[in-house]
């Protein structure tokens, strides 16, 4: 590739950078005029990401008004998994979108106009599954979390350090799992450190509905 071409890529690719950090304050102004905080809930495929928001939601019913975002590549199943419980949720997906590993801002802002975020206390975004990508874009977005579970490698802070650094908080989810793997969850999150010393890290089982206290009062504090 000539020099010249490969300029001119850096800056298409800054635009692209700057164009999305322009609508993710948009939004953020948006949801700072309708009074709903906005969690961006982040991790591989499988990480249980859906599965702790359903018993979130369960158990914040009657005490705040939650709304959920959910994206996939493809399919309606996680929408229809949170709709089971009640609350209003727009599914995303990024297949029309050239099968986006992430959202953008552009894409939440178009989803944003089908959820009463007026009616809203807390909106959780789940970002399309994946440890990559979800990480380098900003979507307006007032806190990160990483759900990573027992069933991945306890090595996975290290080996995608974006995602773990952008994050406010660290969800260790399916914790009722531990007894019949070979996880060791000292080096997990002597991992997580390694890469931001001061995170904050929590455990739990959205199964078993171990540890979900911390995470819930963590949720109420962000509120
Ligand atoms: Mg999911």
């Amino acid at each position: 590739m000539s020099r010249e071409k490969r300029s001119s890529r850096i800056e298409i690719v800054s635009q692209v950078m700057q164009a999305n950090d322009r609508l993710a304050e948009e939004n953020r102004r948006l949801f700072a005029q309708t009074g709903v905080r906005v969690i961006d809930v982040m991790g591989s495929p499988g990480a249980g990401k859906t599965a702790l928001l359903e018993a979130s939601i369960r158990r914040l019913k009657g005490k705040k008004r939650v709304g959920v975002l959910a994206a996939d590549i493809a399919t309606t199943r996680d929408a229809e998994r949170i709709a089971a419980t009640g609350v209003p949720v727009v599914q995303i997906t990024t297949e029309s979108f050239g099968g986006a590993c992430h959202l953008e801002a552009g894409t939440v802002r178009q989803a944003l106009d089908r959820l009463p975020l007026g009616e809203l206390d807390l909106l959780f975004i789940e970002n399309v599954g994946n440890l990559v990508c979800p990480a380098e874009f900003d979507i307006g977005q007032h806190q990160r979390v990483v759900v990573l579970s027992v069933t991945e490698g306890e090595d996975k802070p290290l080996k995608y350090p974006l995602a773990f650094r952008e994050a406010n908080l660290v969800v260790v989810s399916k914790m009722d799992l531990l007894p019949h793997l070979e996880f060791d969850l000292d080096a997990l999150y002597r991992n997580i450190r390694q890469i931001k010393p001061e995170q904050k890290i929590f455990k739990l089982s959205a199964k078993t509905g171990e540890g979900l206290s911390d995470w819930l009062d963590w949720l109420k504090a962000a509120l």
